[in-house]
């Protein structure tokens, strides 16, 4: 009681700010410098193979936010032709249900996260926009082939003059 009052908090405060005082910084220069984020990231995106589709609409029924819409139609072989398949991304709370619960593994999270818009229409991912393109890739979550494909994450701790 006595020792505190002469200042031993100040005392271990300065130690703990000198230990770090020297320490390399973990900080990231977004945007010239970006991480790779984990292979099962669930970005922001999902991603739809419109080959594998068969247009169940088990992911909508799956989406606690009901943020899926699917509109089919009866094809000539009596299977669904998928006239609309919109996500509302807005909504999406990137659960990965929809994901998990598609049984032909037609339906991806995204690999990516940079989709801040400004008005919250332009957060509706319709068909066209749900396709993987050169700039959208899937992530490995719950598709263990796609995330055997991917780099490994970027750990703070593993970058050149950090400490371990
Ligand atoms: S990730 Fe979750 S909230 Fe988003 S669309 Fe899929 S089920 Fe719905
Ligand atoms: S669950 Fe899969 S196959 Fe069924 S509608 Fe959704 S994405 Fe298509």
């Amino acid at each position: 009681m006595k020792f505190e009052r002469y200042g031993a908090g100040i005392a271990k405060g300065m130690v703990v700010t000198l230990k770090h005082l020297f320490r390399h910084p973990v900080t990231t220069q977004y945007p010239e410098e970006r991480l790779t984020v984990s292979r099962r990231t669930r970005g922001n995106e999902l991603i739809w193979d419109r080959e594998r589709c068969t247009g169940c609409a088990t992911c909508a029924k799956s989406c606690p936010q009901g943020a899926i819409r699917i509109v089919t139609s009866r094809g000539e072989e009596n299977d669904y032709i998928v006239e609309e398949f919109r996500v509302d991304s807005g909504y999406c709370i990137f659960c990965g249900l929809c994901v998990e619960s598609c049984p032909y593994e037609a339906l991806f999270m995204g690999y990516g996260y940079e989709r801040a818009r400004y008005r919250r229409r332009e957060l509706v991912l319709n068909k066209e926009e749900l396709l993987t393109s050169e700039k959208k890739q899937p992530s490995g979550y719950a598709r263990p082939k796609v995330e055997a494909a991917l780099p490994p994450q970027t750990l703070l701790l593993d970058r050149d003059g950090v400490k371990k």
